[in-house]
């Protein structure tokens, strides 16, 4: 029996009467951690950091009583998917309830262009599912084989997809979102248009979302293949051309200077050493198209995958965004990474003067997007890690030449974004969280700019 907080966790188990609950120190242990191992600041900072007991809603009924009983007893509570968010984003600074949604994984409907479904859906199976009426997923992150919905939506941004589409923030990219609040009586909102930023990428800290309507594209056969280019720029010109070319169909566009494609090992063979690569995906029907722009810019194809084929291998996208991290940390656990921001207009000279700059110890990575119309670049660079001083210095200097850093070595939403409070999603969870229970820690703005008293475990006005 724990007693944390003051609190006998067990009676806590028990008053949710019947809701799945866990308290096998070793499982709320496993399901307290994310990626967040990808930064060695994160590792300094948030090891030790567990949650008290683990709640597995089946239904919204079940979310409201989990919710009702942490604003009685003053408990904080952590939204869990999938735990693969990277900084930290699901670990429970403050202990109390790890609310983990996968149990919520239903559709409730699906019409041409759209789907309605719980959260705790996991996007392959959704995915698999709307297929079945020739119809995907506009966007998805790297992780879509693992990740969920509910995570995607609160914890993601962008991912494979982007290059068409622009981000999950972009208008049209989520349709409505349904979430239970944590005030004194919890109700369930359903936010439509510009609401749907209140609870979009803010952490599950002033929400929890239950449902989600969100938009499909037609599903299109897509072909993986691989571009090898004797330098980064020049892979990366081509890729700003690719991404010009409104004719052919993409899906995902990125490239990597070597020593990166060294770390794919299953894909190793066609990747030529020394040389740069491109990963895209492109639809079947514009692949002829796409091989005369291969040859105009003078790279070579050495990896070709139908959608077929690529079902029964690892699928190039598991390449990409921050899977690249994940490769290249399986061979070097001293690699670290950014994410970074290469502005439409500026964005391949700024990444040319990057490259002269720091070389192999920030080796490039590109991913193209579509960002309010126009080609840019996030960059999610490797990193070879010498100290927190080094890693630093390195961000400044991006920052101080035009270059944005979305920290990923910060578990706060503000350090990890744009860096200022957002007053939306602030104001929303002062309406929506008044005790502030919703993932504490998480949003700089709210502990910040007010008094904010701690009383029994619990951080409310
Ligand atoms: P979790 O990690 O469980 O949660 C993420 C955040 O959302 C947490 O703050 C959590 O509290 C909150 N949350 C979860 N469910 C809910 C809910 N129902 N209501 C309210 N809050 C909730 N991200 C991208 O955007 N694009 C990528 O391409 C990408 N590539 C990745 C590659 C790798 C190898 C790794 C490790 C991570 C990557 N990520 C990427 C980050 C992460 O995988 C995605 O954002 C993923 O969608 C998160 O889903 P999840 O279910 O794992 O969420």
């Amino acid at each position: 029996m724990t007693i944390i907080h003051g609190l006998d966790w067990q009676d806590f188990g028990r008053s949710l009467e019947g809701i799945p609950f866990s308290l096998d120190p070793p499982r709320v242990k496993e399901k307290s951690r994310d990626f967040y191992w990808f930064s060695p600041v994160l590792r300094r900072t948030l090891c030790g950091k567990y949650g008290d007991i683990l709640v597995m809603p089946r239904s919204e009924a079940d979310v409201m009583k989990v919710a009702k009983r942490c604003v009685e007893w003053k408990v904080p509570l952590t939204v869990r998917g999938a735990g693969t968010g990277n900084y930290g984003q699901a670990m429970p600074l403050e202990g109390g309830v790890i609310l983990e949604m996968t149990a919520m994984n239903a559709i409730r409907w699906l019409r041409p262009g759209m789907i309605r479904c719980e959260a705790g859906l996991k996007l392959i199976d959704l995915d698999t599912e709307v297929q079945k009426m020739g119809w995907e997923l506009r966007l998805h992150p790297s992780t879509k084989r693992t990740a969920t919905l509910g995570g995607f939506v609160a914890g993601g941004s962008s991912g494979i997809g982007a290059i068409q589409y622009g981000l999950l923030r972009d208008p049209g990219n989520i349709n409505g979102l349904r979430i239970v609040t944590l005030e004194d009586k919890p109700q369930a909102l359903e936010l439509r248009g510009p609401d749907i930023q209140k609870v979009n990428h803010a952490y599950g800290t002033n929400g929890i979302i239950t449902e989600l309507t969100m938009p499909l594209s037609p599903a299109y056969p897509w072909t993986d293949m691989l571009v090898a280019f004797d330098d980064f720029m020049a892979a990366a010109r081509f890729a700003q051309v690719l991404s010009q070319a409104d004719g052919i169909i993409k899906k995902e566009i990125s490239v990597y200077a070597w020593p990166i494609p060294a770390y794919f090992k299953p894909i190793r063979a066609s990747c030529p050493a020394g040389k740069a690569i491109a990963i895209v995906m492109v639809a079947e029907p514009s692949e002829e198209a796409f091989q005369f722009l291969v040859t105009a810019c003078g790279g070579q194809l050495t990896y070709r995958r139908s959608g077929e084929e690529a079902k029964r291998t690892v699928p190039l996208y598991e390449f990409t965004w921050n899977h690249t991290t994940l490769h290249a940390l399986k061979a070097d656990r001293s690699i670290t990474y950014l994410q970074s921001l290469f502005p439409p207009g500026r964005n391949l000279e700024l990444a040319e003067h990057m490259i002269a700059t720091f070389g192999e110890e920030v080796p490039m990575h590109l991913e193209f997007v579509r960002l309010e119309g126009q080609i840019g670049c996030f960059g999610i660079q490797l990193v070879k890690f010498h100290s927190e001083e080094r890693l630093n210095e390195i961000i400044r200097y991006h920052e101080d030449h035009g270059v944005p850093v979305f920290n990923p070595h910060t578990s706060t939403l503000e350090d990890g974004g744009m860096k200022v409070v957002d007053p939306l999603q602030l104001g929303f969870k002062r309406e929506v969280d008044p005790y502030g229970l919703l993932n504490p820690g998480k949003m700089r703005g709210w502990w910040e700019d007010k008094t904010v008293q701690v009383h029994d475990g619990a951080l409310y006005r």
